[in-house]
């Protein structure tokens, strides 16, 4: 018999059975009705989840693919951009932005450290920007920003703000409207609970109108493409039917949960694996703190290399857990909890983990991790 596998990264993430079942439906046609109410379904909980009245535009690419769609419709070279950067997916933004010609001024902080709106006011008071883009939850460090503050700082220097909620939405609140965000970029494998291949935007009014006179090339990710074919309920290309069908199930498992409790859950979710963690004695790279739902990073000890651990876990055990990036690769490793999880899928990463800390000789408290963190979590409902 094959070993059972688990997949505890932060996207892709695991997909529940009704989901993976509406992918494996037989294929329907993209011009026909059938298809034209899956999408009209999909994009109208897809504006619940975003909580927006906004248009949303669902793209067959991966989340970097609608993040270059914002870039390509929001800005001519030479335009002004305030990039955000507090990791890997910050520092992504900064380049695409500047392949397209754009002129970005970075706020960068150390990978691990949390953006803060007064620096963010202060940037853009002495180098004025167009468009300033956030990370909502940073995947490489499990930093997650307050959105809501920078996004009020973007709006009083007049900026419109795009925000990468790939890793986060449906995870960690997000309030599009009610925040003023112009656009909200996301993608259909993390908490989506969506195989990969799809990715969203919401577009503002603000930003529709600044995209008409924008001079960047664009033909596949123009937004107008999108908005003409919408018109007539349909996509302007083909688009992946199968995960399409899928998406729109997960979505409704996750408005039938409620945001409040996903959001909730989440938060459990988060502390319960920091807390098993620092019952073993490993310390924390990700905040300590209850914003911090979407991925836990954590140092090894010092003597022991993260990248072993992780290929341990997946060969010893079956468990894939996600790496360090950069500089962080040798002492960091990732355990996501994003989407179809619960407290179980916790104490497994962690029982796992400390068993293979202990074979590589580490020294940690051991039967301490999977307690905790039931207890944790029980807490965490309880104050819920
Ligand atoms: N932004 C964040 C915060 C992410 O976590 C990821 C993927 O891990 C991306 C962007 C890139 O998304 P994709 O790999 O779907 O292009």
């Amino acid at each position: 018999m094959a070993r059972k596998r688990y997949l505890f990264t932060p996207g892709p993430t695991p997909v529940p059975e009704d989901v993976l079942a509406a992918t494996a439906a037989p294929v329907i046609h993209h011009r026909g009705p059938d298809f034209k109410r899956l999408l009209a379904e999909t994009l109208g909980r897809l504006q619940q989840v975003c909580r927006t009245d906004n248009e949303v535009i669902l793209f067959t690419a991966s989340g970097t693919g609608a993040f270059e769609s914002a870039v390509a419709n929001l800005l001519s070279p030479g335009d002004r951009v305030l990039a955000v950067s507090q990791g890997e997916f910050g520092e992504r933004w900064h380049k695409l932005a500047s392949a397209y010609g754009a002129d970005v001024t970075p706020l960068s902080y150390a990978w691990g450290e949390t953006p803060r709106a007064e620096d963010l006011a202060a940037a853009l008071s002495s180098t004025p920007a167009d468009i300033v883009f956030v990370v909502q939850s940073e995947t490489s460090t499990g930093v997650v920003a307050d959105v809501q503050a920078l996004a009020a700082a973007a709006k009083d220097a007049d900026a419109l703000v795009v925000i990468d909620a790939v890793s986060s939405l449906g995870a960690v609140p997000l309030e599009t409207d009610a925040w003023g965000i112009d656009v909200v970029i996301s993608g259909s494998q993390k908490a989506l609970m969506t195989p990969p291949g799809l990715a969203i935007a919401t577009v503002s009014a603000a930003a529709w109108e600044r995209s008409e006179s924008v001079t960047s090339p664009r033909f596949y990710f123009d937004w107008r493409r999108y908005r003409k074919a919408l018109e007539v309920g349909s996509t302007p290309f083909t688009p992946a039917v199968a995960t399409v069908a899928g998406l729109n199930v997960a979505l409704g498992r996750l408005l039938d949960e409620g945001l409040e409790n996903a959001f909730a859950r989440h938060a459990a979710l988060g502390r319960a694996c920091r807390e098993g963690a620092k019952a073993m004695g490993l310390e924390l790279f990700s905040p300590d703190e209850e914003r911090s739902a979407v991925v836990t990073a954590i140092l090894t000890p010092e003597d022991v290399d993260a990248r072993e651990l992780v290929l341990a876990l997946r060969d010893r055990h079956g468990i894939t857990v996600a790496g360090g990036h950069g500089e962080m690769a040798s002492r960091l490793f990732r355990i996501g909890h994003i989407g179809w999880f619960d407290v179980f899928d916790i104490t497994i990463a962690l029982a796992a983990v400390e068993l293979v800390l202990v074979d590589m000789g580490a020294q940690i408290e051991t039967g301490a991790a999977v307690t905790r963190a039931l207890e944790a979590y029980a807490e965490a409902v309880t104050a819920a």
